[in-house]
C-alpha cells in the first residue's frame, strides 16, 4: 500500500469532509522553504506550513537545540517543578513583549492559549465577586476550535454544530477603513448593555477570516473604550506574532497595551507544539491569596516541555538577527511592489500588505464560500504548480517564511498572476 493508501485507512485529517475530500499529499522531506513529496515533487511552502515556520523547514540551528535539550532534560512536570528553560524564555520574552505583560503562562497550542486568557478574564471578575460573564470578540473572528476559543470565533464552519453550548460571547464588527466609528459605537453599546469581562481580538490581521486587515489607532481606541469600563483586554497574537506584521508583536504598532498576550504559531519556528498566554501583574494579582479557590485551576501535562522551550529560545535567537530581521523588510518591499502591480488587474476586487503578510481578492461572479468551489480550483491550480497557497474563499494570500528568496517569491507572484488570469 502507498502512504496515502493507508493514510486512508486509518487517519482523520483536521477540517476535512473525507467523503468529497481529495487524497492528501504525503510530504517526506522539507528543507528551507522547500518540501517534497513521497514522489519527489518539489513544492514552495508559500503559507509556511499554517504560519508556524518562519525560519524554513529542518533548521539545523533549532535542530541542534532540541537535540542538546532532549539529552539533558526532556521533560520535566512543572507542577511543583521548575526548570531554566522557562525561565529563560520568560526572560526574553519579558525583553520583547509589550512593557506592562509581567507573567507567563505556558500550554500546548493557539487555542489553548486562548482558552486559557478567556478562563483568566472571568475568573478576574468571580475572583472579585462582580459578576462578569459576557466576553466580546470581532465578527468573522478565529480564535482556535476548543470550546471558549470556538465560542469566540465567528467563522460558521469552525462553530455551527455546538451553537447554543457556548459561553456568552458579543460580536462587534472589525473597524477595518471606513467602519471605525460603527465598530467604536457597538463597543460602546456591547459594554453598556452586558456585563463584559473581556474583549479578545487578533490584532491588526484576521488570519483565518482572509488576512482582513485594520488600523492600529482604530485599535488604540477599541481598548480605550475597553479600560474605561474595566473590560479586560486581549490580544491573540497566535497568528500575528513573532515578525510576522513587520514587528515582534502586531501590538508594537498600538499605542495602547492589552491585559494579556496569546502566542504559539511561530514560537518554536514550527517545531515543537507550545503555547503561551501572557498577562499583566494586576491580573496575576487578582488570583494571589490565601484562598485556594482563586487560584487559577488550568494546566496540561506537557505544560513548560523543557524541550519545547528550547526550540523557542532557538527561535527567538533566529527572529533577532539583523539577517532575518532584513528578510522581513525585503519581503515586506516586495509584497508592496506586487501589491501595486496586481491591484490594477480587471479581476482584483483588492489587495493589502502587512509586514510578510499578503492577500490579494479575486472578483468572482458567484457568493464565495469558505471552502466554495472557487477556492478549491484555485488550491489545485497551486498544488499543480508546485505551490503551496490555501486560499480563504476567493481571496489568496501569501504567508512565507522569511527566508524565502527574491527567485522564490517571484514564483509564487507569478503562479498568483497565472491563477488570476485562470479563473
Ligand atoms: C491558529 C490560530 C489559533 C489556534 O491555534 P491552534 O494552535 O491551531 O490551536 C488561535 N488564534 C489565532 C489568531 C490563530 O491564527
Amino acid at each position: 500500500m502507498t502512504l496515502t493508501e493507508k493514510d486512508s485507512q486509518y487517519l482523520w485529517h483536521p477540517y476535512t469532509q473525507h467523503k468529497t475530500a481529495q487524497t492528501p499529499i504525503a510530504i517526506s522531506r522539507g528543507e528551507g522553504v522547500l518540501l517534497w513529496d513521497e514522489n519527489g515533487k518539489e513544492y514552495i511552502d508559500a503559507i509556511a506550513s499554517w504560519w508556524v515556520n518562519p525560519f524554513g523547514h529542518s533548521n539545523k540551528f533549532i535542530a541542534d537545540a532540541i537535540y542538546k535539550q532532549l539529552t539533558t532534560l526532556e521533560h520535566v512536570l512543572f507542577g511543583g517543578f521548575t526548570h531554566e528553560p522557562a525561565i529563560k524564555v520568560a526572560e526574553r520574552l519579558m525583553e520583547i513583549l509589550p512593557k506592562n505583560q509581567q507573567k507567563i503562562f505556558f500550554s500546548d497550542n493557539g487555542s489553548t492559549a486562548v482558552e486559557v486568557a478567556i478562563k483568566v478574564a472571568l475568573q478576574y471578575f468571580f475572583n472579585k465577586n462582580e459578576k462578569r460573564t459576557t466576553i466580546i470578540a470581532f465578527e468573522n473572528a478565529f480564535h482556535g476550535d476548543t470550546f471558549a476559543a470556538m465560542a469566540a470565533s465567528g467563522i460558521s464552519f469552525y462553530t455551527q454544530a455546538f451553537q447554543g453550548m457556548f459561553i456568552d460571547v458579543v460580536r462587534i464588527p472589525v473597524p477595518v477603513k471606513g467602519k471605525e466609528q460603527e465598530s467604536f459605537d457597538a463597543l460602546k453599546n456591547v459594554i453598556e448593555k452586558h456585563n463584559c469581562a473581556g474583549f479578545i481580538f487578533e490584532p491588526l490581521v484576521q488570519g483565518a477570516a482572509g488576512m482582513v486587515m485594520y488600523e492600529p489607532e482604530a485599535l488604540a481606541k477599541l481598548i480605550q473604550i475597553c479600560k474605561t469600563s474595566k473590560v479586560l483586554t486581549i490580544a491573540d497574537e497566535v497568528m500575528t506574532g513573532f515578525g510576522k506584521t513587520g514587528k515582534t508583536f502586531a501590538m508594537d504598532y498600538v499605542s495602547e497595551e492589552p491585559d494579556m498576550i496569546c502566542l504559539s504559531k511561530a514560537l518554536t519556528g514550527g517545531t515543537i507544539p507550545m503555547a503561551i498566554t501572557t498577562f499583566t501583574q494586576e491580573v496575576f494579582d487578582a488570583f494571589y491569596d490565601d484562598d485556594i479557590n482563586k487560584a487559577l485551576f488550568h494546566g496540561h501535562t506537557f505544560t513548560a516541555n523543557p524541550t519545547g522551550c528550547a526550540a523557542a529560545l532557538a527561535s527567538m535567537d533566529l527572529l533577532q538577527t539583523d539577517e532575518m530581521q532584513a528578510n522581513i523588510q525585503r519581503i515586506n518591499k516586495s509584497h508592496l511592489v506586487f501589491q501595486k502591480k496586481i491591484e490594477k488587474h480587471s479581476k482584483v476586487i483588492t489587495a493589502r500588505t502587512l509586514g510578510v503578510i499578503f492577500a490579494v481578492e479575486i472578483k468572482s461572479d458567484s457568493a464565495e464560500s469558505y471552502y466554495g468551489s472557487m477556492r478549491n480550483k484555485l488550491y489545485n491550480f497551486f498544488i499543480e504548480k508546485g505551490a503551496i497557497l490555501r486560499p480563504v474563499g476567493n481571496i489568496v494570500y501569501i504567508l512565507p517564511p522569511y527566508i524565502m528568496t527574491d527567485d522564490q517569491l517571484q514564483k509564487v507572484y507569478s503562479i498568483i498572476e497565472e491563477a488570476i488570469e485562470m479563473v
